[in-house]
């Protein structure tokens, strides 16, 4: 009888290891309970998430008892290093307020499951610690309609691509959609050659795949000249159809996990045209989030330039004055501008910080158009190392520092300063002291041009239309004016043709080779008006209709404000600055005569008004004489006057019958009165 006890077997011994491995899960899940609670304490402090000098020790101390037990000190640090990261990532998820929220989040993407898209969605919401349904969509059109009508929580868009550069439709869905970037995501896309069989490239006849995939294999393909390689709707598609045509002189490029789901070989691994392909992808929601300050964030915005020389590079010096790092900088052509462009940046910054929140004050002041389309956890940033710590104020360079910093020779903004007695600053010639002058196609409205809207009060048929948009333009016009929603005093007058007078007007202002201008009235109208007319007009009675100054404070189409019937300039200039503030500088003001006790006019043509605000703001004016004295006689006499006192324009109600107006006829001038006011305007001398 042997006293030995009897040597484990293989069985055992692998049971005895399943136990350890479950342990050591188990303690990591500990470990990573501590960590929530840390993060918990950290979340209601203001100390920082990465603290370098912790790291260290925690290494220092795994590495010196793993040696004291006989284990390799780098493979501790190595593990210990994951897990840090790992942690780390976890208190910034916490801190962005994106853990937790949902139990399972919705994730729509283009394209099907174990494409690239696909995969990069599951590792986004991997690294939130969040579980996610996907949501594989086959147009970009839908994911966007999917989040839109909340069929979808979050869209996962890929946005640009190390060999390939920008995804422009994705751009072009920031510009046009009222959505958020909430977050972003590099993914590592992995292009694998894959068949049937595992024969040698050189068998193959022709290769599938996503066009974009394919180009981003271009030197591979090219070098078998035998293969031929077509587009395919999506990657995981051409695996597919390469599985199923079980030709070995067939092969896809795609994924590895799309490879395996369809049982294919892969023939070869990377073959991209660089050893490391990353797509960076964009999280959109419907609403923004707002991100701890000690996390590493990003801003996004998409800015319109003034059409001055220079313009672009201050606004990019505004940041480098603010110690803001641009990690993006994208042109985009502006829609229906022929070549303007559209400005897309990302910088380092929160806007919750101050230095970010100046920075973007002082952009507004400095761009046309400024739309913010997110503030979000950085993950895709070319530096490794990030501070996590906030800058202490008197880190913080204020601009008037350096008042000579601007090449163009024009004083750096000031960052703003609270004044208790006015309520705008954007609109305030202080902070802007040359004029503002606003580009409608090859048109300039402000500075020291002088331009003439002219058109029926309302759109009342193709033929009145069209006729006075080819006469007031044979006169001298520059702009078609025309209502189709229209603010009428009683409910059973003439209340506009709506859209279909838009396209009337439209197509009228197109045949003459006139840019537009028509009212909007309420917020939906906003982006059915903006996508055809060139200028928006916000009439007398919705001047101090704060959601529509915000609605069209939104869109990067200029904005004609009428002077509120009763309102005093400082109210009307308040009104300006909700627009300003929103990002659109694209302001004109209207003078069209306020209501005073005189009724021998319609209104008191307030001219005055002008002198008042070439002083105190930079932004055009424009004077409307027809609303502002009612009566046809008037209209000239006070035209010349609005010239003569220093407005940058008129607007004047013409039609072809005026008599015959389905609405201020009273006021309108028939085509030789027109003429006349035309005539009598160029003799005006400034
Ligand atoms: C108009 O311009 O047609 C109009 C309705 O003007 P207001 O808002 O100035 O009355
Ligand atoms: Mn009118």
């Amino acid at each position: 009888m042997s006293s030995e006890t009897p040597k484990p077997g293989l069985k055992e011994l692998r049971q005895r290891l399943n136990q350890v491995d479950d342990d050591m899960v188990r303690l990591l899940a500990k470990r990573l309970e501590t960590v929530g609670l840390i993060a918990k304490e950290k979340a209601g402090s203001t100390q920082a998430i990465r603290d370098p000098e912790r790291e260290r020790e925690v290494l220092a101390r795994v590495e010196t008892l793993a040696q004291s037990l006989g284990l390799s000190a780098p493979l501790a640090r190595k593990i210990f290093s994951e897990i840090i990261s790992y942690s780390v990532s976890r208190q910034i998820a916490s801190l962005a307020g994106i853990e937790g929220e949902a139990s399972e989040v919705s994730v729509g993407y283009q394209g099907s499951p174990l494409t690239y898209n696909n995969l990069a969605a599951e590792q986004y919401l991997a690294s939130q610690n969040l579980r996610g349904r996907f949501v594989g969509l086959p147009t970009l059109k839908l994911v966007i309609d999917s989040l839109a009508s909340a069929a979808v929580d979050l869209a996962l868009l890929p946005i640009e691509n190390t060999v390939a550069g920008s995804i422009n439709q994705v751009y072009d869905v920031l510009r046009e959609q009222d959505l958020h970037i909430v977050g972003e995501e590099s993914y590592r896309v992995e292009l694998c050659l894959a068949a049937t069989a595992d024969a040698p490239a050189s068998a193959l006849r022709r290769i599938l795949s996503h066009p974009l995939a394919l180009d981003q294999c271009s030197a591979f393909v090219s070098a078998l000249p035998q293969a031929r390689a077509e587009p395919f709707l999506d990657t995981r598609e051409a695996m597919r159809a390469v599985a199923e045509a079980k030709d070995p002189t067939l092969a896809a490029i795609g994924s590895p996990e799309a490879a395996a789901a369809h049982e294919l070989h892969i023939l070869n691994r990377n073959v991209g045209n660089q050893d490391e392909i990353l797509m960076r992808y964009v999280a959109l929601a419907r609403a923004p989030v707002s991100v701890d300050v000690r996390v590493p964030c990003k801003t996004s915005l998409i800015l319109s330039t003034r059409h001055e020389k220079g313009a672009l590079l201050r606004c990019l010096h505004i940041l480098a004055e603010y110690g803001l790092s641009m990690t993006k900088l994208e042109s985009r052509p502006r829609p229906n501008r022929p070549w303007e462009y559209m400005f897309f940046i990302d910088f380092e910054g929160n806007v919750a910080e101050e230095r970010a929140a100046l920075a973007l004050e002082a952009l507004r002041s400095e761009a046309l158009y400024l739309k913010i389309l997110g503030c979000y956890p950085a993950k895709a940033t070319p530096a490794e190392a990030q501070t996590t710590v906030l800058p202490e104020a008197s880190e913080i360079t204020p601009v008037e520092a350096s008042p000579t910093a601007t090449s163009a020779g024009r004083p750096a903004p000031s960052p703003p300063v609270a004044r208790a007695s006015k309520h705008y600053r954007l609109a305030d010639r202080a902070t802007h002291p040359e004029d503002t002058v606003i580009r409608v196609g090859s048109l300039l409205i402000g500075g020291t041009g002088f331009v003439v809207i002219a058109g029926p009060c309302s759109v009342e048929s193709e033929d009145q239309i069209n006729r006075t948009a080819l006469y007031v333009r044979e006169q001298g016009a520059h702009i078609l004016r025309g209502g189709v929603f229209k603010p009428r005093t009683g409910p059973y007058a003439f209340q506009g043709l709506g859209r279909e007078g838009l396209d009337l007007l439209a197509a009228a202002g197109k045949a003459a080779g006139l840019p537009i201008i028509t009212e909007v009235m309420t917020i939906e109208q906003v982006r059915v008006v903006a996508e055809k007319s060139d200028i928006l007009q916000i009439g007398a009675r919705n001047m101090q209709n704060f959601p529509l100054l915000s609605a069209v404070g939104k869109v990067d189409r200029p904005v004609l404000l009428k002077r509120g019937l009763s309102s005093t300039i400082e109210e009307w200039l308040a009104a300006a600055e909700y627009i300003l503030a929103q990002g659109n500088g694209q302001v004109i003001l209207c003078e069209r005569g306020i209501r005073t006790f005189e009724s021998a006019t319609r209104n008191t043509l307030d001219l005055s008004a002008v002198v008042v605000l070439r002083e105190r703001t930079h932004l055009p004016i424009v004077v409307d004489p027809s609303h502002g004295t009612g009566k046809r006689p008037y209209v000239a006499p006070m035209a010349w006057a609005a010239r003569a006192c220093g407005a940058h324009g008129i607007s004047v109600e013409v039609h072809p019958n005026p008599d015959q107006a389905l609405s201020d006829g009273d006021q309108s001038l028939d085509f030789p009165g027109f003429k006349a006011l035309m005539e009598g305007l160029s003799r005006v001398r400034v």
